[in-house]
C-alpha cells in the first residue's frame, strides 16, 4: 500500500527542515526526503554556512595570535600546519549539528526518508534509496526544497583537483601554494580572506567593477583596500580568459549557484520553471500547481540560509491553513564573513538615490569606540542611510569584525519603519561595538558625541 502524508518535503536544508518542523507542529503528518545521508541539513549545515564559518573562526583566532605577539609571544607556527585540524573541527561542528537535527525530526514526529525523490504526478513521488530499493509515497501537499549547486564555467568543469567548487574547498586539508578565486561575491571574498590567513598566495578576480558588487560602494571599497593590504591580489573588471591558469595550484570557481530543479520529474507534476531554472512562486510560496510549494535556493530570491528558513516556514503555515504574514524581502540582511565582516540591510546610498528617495547619510567609525580599541579591532564603520523627510532608516551598511552581530537592531528598525531618533534614543550598553549605532544614528542629521 502507498504511504500517505499530509505534507512531504523534498530536501532537508534550511528551507526543508524548518518547513517540516513547523508543519508537524501545526498538526500535519510530515515526512522529509533527503537523497544524501551525508547531507542531512543541506548545504548550509554540511558544506556552507557552518563548516565555512568554523574554518574562518579558527583562522581568525590564529590571525589574532599571529598579529598580537604581545599576547602569545612570537613562537607561533605557520597557519598551514593547522589546516587539517581546522578542517576536522569544522567537520565535527557539522556532524554535531546534523545529529541535533535528527533529534529535532524525531522530537517533532517527522519521518526522515533517505532516498532520491522524483515526482510521478502532482500527488505522488517515487523514492529510490541509495541501495536501489524504490517505493511510491503520496501526499496532499509537497514542498520542493532541493537547493542549489555551484555554477561551473563552460570549458572548465570541476575536477575536484585543480578546478574546485566551494564543496571541495571546504574539505581541503592542505593549504594551496597559490589559489585563483573566480568571483568576488560573498563566497569568493570569504574564501580569499581565509586562504590569505592560512598562508596561500591569493588572487581574486571579479568581472564587475568592484568586489561585493551588491554591497554599498563605501563598504566594498574599504574592504578591497584591507584585503589588498593583507596581500590578496584583486583584479576587478577582470576576465578569466586573460589569466594564466598554470600559475595556480587551485582554481576555485565561486561564480554563483544554480537552482537544483532538473532530473526529478517536476514536469511530470506540471510544475513550471523559469528560463534560469528557478521555480516561480506566489507570496505564500505556492507554485503554479495548487498543492505544491517551493522555498529556498530553488526560488528566485536571495540564496541565503535565513531566507530559505523564512520561506520554508511560510510554506508550512500556508499548507497548514494558518494565517501567516508575507515575507518582507526588503528587510532581509546580507552578511559576508571575511576577517573584517560586512553586513547590510535595505537600500545602499546609491540605490536609494536611484529610486528617487531624498536621503541623508551618517557614518561612525569604530576607531572611536572603546570596545574596538581594547579589542584592537578598530577597522570599519556603521553607515546609515535615512530618508530626509521622515528620518526613517532605509538602509544600513556595516564593515567591522562584529558586523554580522551588530546588524540586527537595524533590521528590526528598518522592518518596523523606525527613525534614526529611535536608535539614538535607545540606551546601549558600554563598552560594546553596538553602541556605535547611537553615534551613527546621530550623525545622519546632527553631530555624534564621539567624533
Ligand atoms: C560555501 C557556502 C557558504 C555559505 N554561507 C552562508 C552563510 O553564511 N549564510 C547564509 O545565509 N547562507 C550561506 N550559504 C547559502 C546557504 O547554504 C543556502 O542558501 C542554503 O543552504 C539553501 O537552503 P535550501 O534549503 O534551499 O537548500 P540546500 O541547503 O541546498 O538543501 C537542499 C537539500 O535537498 C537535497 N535534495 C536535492 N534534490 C533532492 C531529491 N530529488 N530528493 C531528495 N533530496 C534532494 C540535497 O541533497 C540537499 O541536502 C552558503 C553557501 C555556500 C556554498
Amino acid at each position: 500500500m502507498t504511504e500517505k502524508y499530509d505534507y512531504l518535503v523534498i530536501g532537508s536544508g534550511p528551507a526543508g527542515y524548518t518547513s517540516a518542523i513547523i508543519a508537524a507542529q501545526n498538526g500535519l503528518k510530515t515526512a522529509v526526503v533527503e537523497r544524501d545521508p551525508e547531507m542531512l541539513g543541506g548545504v548550509c549545515l554540511n558544506e556552507g554556512c557552518i563548516p565555512a564559518k568554523s574554518l574562518y573562526n579558527s583562522a581568525g583566532i590564529f590571525d589574532i595570535a599571529l598579529n598580537n605577539p604581545g599576547i602569545c609571544g612570537s613562537d607561533i607556527r605557520s597557519a598551514s600546519s593547522c589546516m587539517a585540524p581546522f578542517v576536522k573541527k569544522s567537520r565535527d561542528a557539522a556532524n554535531h549539528l546534523r545529529q541535533g537535527l535528527s533529534f529535532l525530526f524525531k522530537k517533532n514526529g517527522i519521518d526522515v526518508i533517505l532516498a532520491n525523490a522524483e515526482f510521478v504526478e502532482a500527488k505522488t513521488v517515487k523514492l529510490t534509496s541509495s541501495t536501489g530499493g524504490a517505493k511510491t509515497v503520496s501526499a496532499e501537499k509537497f514542498l520542493i526544497a532541493a537547493g542549489s549547486s555551484p555554477r561551473s564555467f563552460s570549458g572548465m568543469p570541476f575536477d575536484g583537483k585543480k578546478v574546485i567548487s566551494s564543496s571541495h574547498a571546504i574539505r581541503l586539508e592542505k593549504v594551496p601554494g597559490n589559489i585563483l578565486i573566480v568571483g568576488a561575491g560573498a563566497i569568493g571574498v570569504e574564501f580569499a580572506s581565509f586562504f590569505n590567513i592560512m598562508g596561500a598566495g591569493v588572487t581574486l578576480i571579479e568581472i564587475e567593477k568592484r568586489i561585493l558588487p551588491a554591497e554599498d560602494s563605501d563598504v566594498s571599497g574599504r574592504l578591497d583596500a584591507i584585503l589588498q593590504k593583507r596581500g590578496i591580489k584583486i583584479l576587478t573588471s577582470g576576465k578569466i580568459e586573460n589569466i594564466s591558469l598554470g600559475d595556480f595550484d587551485k582554481v576555485l570557481i565561486a561564480a554563483g549557484r544554480v537552482p537544483f530543479t532538473e532530473g526529478f520529474g517536476l514536469e511530470k507534476a506540471g510544475i513550471k520553471t523559469d528560463e534560469k531554472g528557478f521555480i516561480p512562486v506566489d507570496d505564500m510560496m505556492r507554485t503554479n500547481i495548487k498543492n505544491i510549494y517551493a522555498a529556498g535556493d530553488v526560488v528566485a530570491t536571495p540564496m541565503l540560509a535565513h531566507m530559505a528558513s523564512a520561506e520554508g516556514e511560510l510554506a508550512a503555515l500556508s499548507a497548514a491553513g494558518k494565517d501567516a504574514p508575507k515575507i518582507d524581502y526588503s528587510s532581509v540582511p546580507n552578511a559576508v564573513y571575511s576577517h573584517i565582516q560586512t553586513a547590510s540591510v535595505g537600500f545602499t546610498e546609491e540605490k536609494a538615490k536611484a529610486v528617487g528617495i531624498d536621503v541623508s547619510v551618517g557614518k561612525q567609525f569604530f576607531k572611536s569606540n572603546g570596545k574596538a580599541v581594547v579589542s584592537s579591532e578598530t577597522e570599519g564603520f556603521i553607515k546609515i542611510v535615512a530618508e530626509k523627510a521622515t528620518r526613517k532608516i532605509v538602509g544600513v551598511h556595516i564593515l567591522g569584525v562584529n558586523a554580522t552581530e551588530i546588524i540586527h537592531e537595524f533590521i528590526l528598525a528598518k522592518r518596523k519603519g523606525l527613525t534614526v531618533d529611535d536608535i539614538s534614543g535607545t540606551v546601549h550598553a558600554h563598552p560594546t561595538f553596538s553602541e556605535s549605532a547611537v553615534d551613527a544614528a546621530r550623525s545622519v542629521f546632527e553631530r555624534p558625541v564621539h567624533g
